[in-house]
């Protein structure tokens, strides 16, 4: 009906406000981070690692739109993928040391796909932000990669977390499905996206209480 479509037009506008907002936020937060580690010692010690991994979360929360928010050109190139994670991995450490998350990654050094690095980059970053939340009282995220045969390269994020339902799994992707009080629902919907653009595929196992391994091929080349 017509009260539907506006909803949805509305929800939409929201979606879009909320990136252009993000976008505006990041700057200044990379300011802020860096003055302060500049500051150092001179900030109170006791006030440091809580303010820092504090940043790191907005910042986390402001990069799960990184792609969405400016059209950034696309540019598909043969690439590290270590190097793509380690970036992103970086972004995590606080907030993953805060929340006693140990990440192993298993990853060949080699592995190179033939990708946009943007869009990998948010890739990576929108999975591990919902393996890390699955994980409130700490756990293990695994990150396995391997140079399989033919085409495709495999690449395995695993954790340890709360899991999905079938219900949960299967709605997986769709905008604005979220489980999560202050979620949005569109992490997953963006991953997707990156994935086709990538002529890749994805698939999620996911057990209530033990866990979600979220598999990605992507064309190698
Ligand atoms: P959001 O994280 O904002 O909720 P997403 O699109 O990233 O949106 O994820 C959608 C939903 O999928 C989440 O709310 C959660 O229920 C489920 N989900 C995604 N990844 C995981 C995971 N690793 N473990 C458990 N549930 C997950
Ligand atoms: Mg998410």
């Amino acid at each position: 009906t017509e009260a539907m479509l506006r909803n949805t037009e509305k929800l939409i506008f929201a979606g879009q406000l909320a990136v252009s907002i993000a976008h505006e936020v990041r700057n200044p937060l990379t300011t802020v981070k860096g003055m302060m580690q500049l500051s150092g010692k001179q900030i109170r010690p006791d006030y440091y690692s809580t303010m820092m991994s504090e940043l790191d979360r907005m910042n986390l929360i402001v990069s799960e739109f990184m792609i969405l928010g400016k059209p950034q050109s696309v540019v598909f190139k043969e690439e590290q993928c270590l190097a793509i994670l380690q970036e992103v991995l970086h972004v995590f450490d606080f907030q993953a040391t805060m929340n006693g998350i140990i990440i192993n990654s298993n990853f060949q050094e080699s592995l190179v796909i033939r990708c946009d690095r943007n869009q990998i980059k948010q890739m990576f970053l929108n999975i591990l932000k919902n393996a890390m939340e699955a994980m409130p009282f700490g756990g293990t995220i695994e990150i396995d990669a391997d140079t399989a045969p033919g085409p495709f390269q495999r690449i395995r994020i695993s954790d340890n977390g709360e899991g999905m339902t079938d219900k949960v799994l299967r709605q997986i992707g769709e905008p604005f499905h979220t489980t999560k009080p202050d979620g949005n629902g569109l992490g997953m919907m963006i991953v997707r996206k990156i994935i086709a653009s990538h002529k890749g595929r994805m698939s999620i196992e996911s057990k209530v209480d033990e866990g979600t391994t979220v598999e990605i091929c992507l064309p190698g080349l």
